[in-house]
């Protein structure tokens, strides 16, 4: 078991976490050890990487596990996809053995043409449980949600009460999806309150810094309520390439200077509503997660 549980920690002040991903280049790799050490210089209370659905990454996760370990709490993304109970074995003692015991349990986003898991769970409340019956206390176990309801669920209320069954199998605490839309993620959390779920909630923020990453991030796969205020940023900067199509940098720049600020000012509100904690989609960027810290005044 953590020596002291976050969840706990989350009850008791508001945390920072960041996200990172395994890179993808040979740049990215050597690049990764300098961004961990810049990012944890702002005292993240940990750092998580993600995890490619069906085992994709298990080896760069691993890697990257490791080097936020060299630095701070270390949180793994886990999904289901793909696996039989003995193979989710073997790799949570893997991670348990090389010290990480903080996991975000996910089902897993579909690889392209599957319907299913073709796995032992179909869903990441059957991984919560199977976690808390072959391991007891010894994980803090994350799970995810989306204000507003998963893209696939029936209704915002079954997908709650889905998130209820998560908690009560165990779940320590909720990462949630992309959440740009304040007012929406209000009125979603008095559901989970009217739903009796307790568990501490981890607000998850991604720094707009592109176009290309917030029309990613938000429509891709999670169907993210996008609030007028992030619309605007979005409208005012949207033609960044001439009638020739050649890119104009100065229209890029500003929609990042527009952007950086927009999340910097959407960081305090949600500070100010009492959350209990930040987590940044940092994606291996420090420059933003510094420049969104920088200019909320947040653990700087
Ligand atoms: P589930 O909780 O299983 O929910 C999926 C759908 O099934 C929902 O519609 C829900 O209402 C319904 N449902 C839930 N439980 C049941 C049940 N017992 N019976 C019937 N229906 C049910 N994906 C990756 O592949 N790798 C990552 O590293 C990754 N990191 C993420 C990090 C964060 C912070 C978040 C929020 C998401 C992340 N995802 C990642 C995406 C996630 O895997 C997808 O959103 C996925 O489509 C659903 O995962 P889930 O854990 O919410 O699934």
């Amino acid at each position: 078991m953590p020596d002291i549980r976050f969840s706990d920690t989350m009850r008791e002040r508001m945390t920072l976490s960041f996200e990172v991903f395994p890179p993808k280049t040979e740049k990215g790799r050597e690049k990764l050890p300098r961004v961990l050490d810049e990012l944890n210089d702002f005292h993240p209370d940990y750092i998580s990487c993600t995890y490619g659905a069906g085992g994709s990454n298990v080896r760069e996760n691993r890697s990257v596990m490791h080097l936020i370990r060299e630095r701070t709490q270390a949180c793994t993304h886990f999904t289901c996809i793909g696996l039989t109970r003995e193979g989710v074995r073997e790799q949570l003692q893997y991670y348990l053995e090389t010290g990480v015991d903080h996991i975000l349990a996910l089902r897993g986003d579909f690889p392209f043409g599957w319907t299913g898991t073709r796995g032992d769970f179909a869903h990441a409340s059957d991984l919560v449980g199977y976690i808390r019956s072959e391991f007891g206390d010894r994980f803090e176990i994350a799970v995810a949600a989306a204000p507003g309801g998963h893209v696939d669920c029936i209704s915002e209320d079954d997908d709650i009460s889905w998130l209820r069954h998560k908690q009560d199998l165990g779940a320590d605490y909720i990462i949630t999806q992309l959440c740009y839309d304040l007012e929406h993620f209000k009125v979603w959390r008095d559901k989970l309150d009217k739903a009796g779920i307790t568990i501490p909630i981890d607000v998850g923020i991604m720094p707009v810094t592109t176009k290309n990453g917030v029309m990613t991030q938000c429509f891709s796969r999670n169907a993210c309520a996008v609030p007028r205020d992030l619309a605007l940023v979005l409208t005012h900067h949207w033609f960044d390439q001439d009638p020739e199509g050649n890119e104009l940098p100065e229209v890029k720049a500003a929609f990042r200077e527009e952007g950086l600020s927009y999340s910097a000012d959407l960081l305090n509100r949600y500070l100010t509503l009492g959350i209990n904690g930040i987590h940044l989609y940092a994606l291996n960027r420090a420059d933003d997660v510094r420049e969104v810290l920088k200019r909320s005044g947040f653990r700087v």
